[in-house]
């Protein structure tokens, strides 16, 4: 089949590539010149564990190619997947902007049919506008297709290359059929293809990242229960999570969820309850939670400092909003540097692959270290943002050996606090009694 994918993002390059890998010829327009131009030329643009090789084979094979150009994207494209972005808007709602612009566009310069498939993560009744900014200058027959996309950065490959389900919603059976030929090679091992109606499909991927949202907000405020109450998180952790009806993924505490989705798609849910008179009471409460949550570890430093961090240096493991990804959109660890750098203190931060990004937010408002180990040097403490591996065995004597102070503050739960207090170190983490 031939596929056109708009937006070449996370979402789009991942899509685009792997269905490639899976026979089709894709094109994937981006406005972003410089990114065409890298892709092109066998550059891949993001991190993203297992992409970088079936990219090079697809573009070897003549299977993927790149262009800035919607017309010549399009030619002959029998299915237009759109993986724009639809950022917070003002007031908390998706912007529909880049989404209704691409669809206008399309409208003006299709001339036979095509299925045109919303992969972004669009409020219900987003179809209905696209459908209309296509029909108001468009003769050729369409149809517009719900596609949410479920791939968790950092694994988004083997996500989209055996997803848990594909949800599609259409009413049009010619779309269906289209739509159920493309996902065939991907659910081979039985996972369902759920087909269902545009609207449907529009909430389940709301309804799906504001669930996690939810999960995580509570064991956040369950966490924060256990430290008053002197429970241990991970025991509690295991305790709920042995139960099939709970589950045990996505139950750990932290210093609350980033990224670009979970964030903005929370928001956009609680605006579209507001749109229609209702007021989704625990999501406003999940929201919250997670605003404090990402300075949770805040007060346990400056207590250890005796309320005064000017001048102190602080070592920052982590700066993705999470490990494998080089993602830094709402990343916790930004809002624990700008929080830091406001007491006074200066940072040193070390991320094996998200500091390129970082720099180009933060600038030289902090230090950019080489490795782990020399992000430590002349630090007053260390702190941890992302689980990433290579954090979760390090070698403690070269931590010592280069902290001033023995000390530990990790937003991820990555040691064990029994083993913290046998190696002397000062450690605090979320929901867990703090050893000295
Ligand atoms: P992104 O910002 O990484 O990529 C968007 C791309 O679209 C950029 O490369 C940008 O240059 C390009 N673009 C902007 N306007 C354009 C235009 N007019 N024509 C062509 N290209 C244009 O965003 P993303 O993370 O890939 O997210 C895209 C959508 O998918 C969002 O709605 C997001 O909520 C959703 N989503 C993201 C994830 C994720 O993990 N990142 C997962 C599921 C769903």
């Amino acid at each position: 089949m031939k596929i056109t994918v708009v937006g070449t993002g996370y979402v789009g390059l991942v899509t685009g590539t792997c269905f490639a890998e899976t026979g089709n010829e894709v094109t994937c327009v981006d406005i972003d010149v410089n990114k065409v131009k890298k892709l092109s030329e066998g550059q891949i643009t993001i991190y993203e564990p297992g992409l970088e090789k079936l990219f090079e084979r697809n573009l070897k094979e003549d299977r993927l190619f790149f262009t800035t150009s919607l017309e010549e994207g399009i030619k002959d494209a029998e299915v237009i997947f759109l993986a724009l972005p639809t950022p917070p808007g003002a007031d908390g709602a998706a912007d529909l902007s880049y989404v209704l612009n691409v669809a206008d566009h399309l409208g003006k310069i299709m001339t036979d049919y095509k299925v045109i498939v919303d992969k972004s993560t669009v409020p219900v009744g987003t179809a209905e506008k696209v459908t209309a900014a296509i029909a108001k200058n468009c003769k050729a027959p369409f149809d517009v297709v719900s596609n949410p996309e479920f791939l968790r950065e950092g694994v988004a490959v083997d996500d989209f290359m055996k997803p848990d389900r594909v949800v599609i919603g259409t009413q049009s059976e010619r779309a269906r059929k289209v739509m159920g030929d493309l996902y065939a090679p991907f659910v081979r091992q039985g996972n369902p293809i759920l087909f269902m109606d545009e609207k449907s499909a529009e909430l389940t991927k709301y309804a799906a990242n504001s669930f996690l949202a939810t999960k995580i907000s509570f064991m956040n405020e369950i966490a924060i229960l256990c430290e008053k109450l002197g429970a241990d998180v991970d025991m509690v952790r295991r305790g709920i999570g042995s139960d099939e009806r709970i589950g045990k993924r996505f139950l750990f505490p932290g210093i609350g969820y980033g990224g670009s989705c979970f964030p903005k798609d929370v928001q956009a849910l609680v605006k579209s309850s507001e749109d229609v008179n209702y007021n989704f009471k625990i999501l406003n409460a999940v929201m919250e939670v997670n605003e404090t949550q990402k300075l949770f570890l805040l007060p346990k430093i400056k207590a250890y400092f005796n309320n005064n961090l000017k001048g102190k240096h602080f070592a920052l493991w982590g700066l993705a909003f999470k490990p494998n990804t080089d993602d830094i959109r709402e990343a916790p660890a930004l809002y624990i540097i700008n929080a830091l750098l406001e007491e006074g203190a200066t940072v040193s931060a070390f991320d094996p692959e998200a500091m390129k990004n970082v720099r180009q937010v933060v600038g030289d408002k902090i230090t950019y270290a080489e490795h782990q180990y020399t992000c430590l040097e002349n630090a007053d403490a260390l702190i941890i943002a992302t689980e990433w591996s290579v954090f979760r065995t390090p070698d403690f004597n070269k931590i010592s050996a280069a902290l001033k102070n023995k000390a530990i503050f990790d937003g991820r739960n990555l040691f064990e606090t029994g083993r913290m207090k046998e190696l002397g170190y000062h450690y605090e983490s979320v929901g867990r009694t703090p050893s000295t």
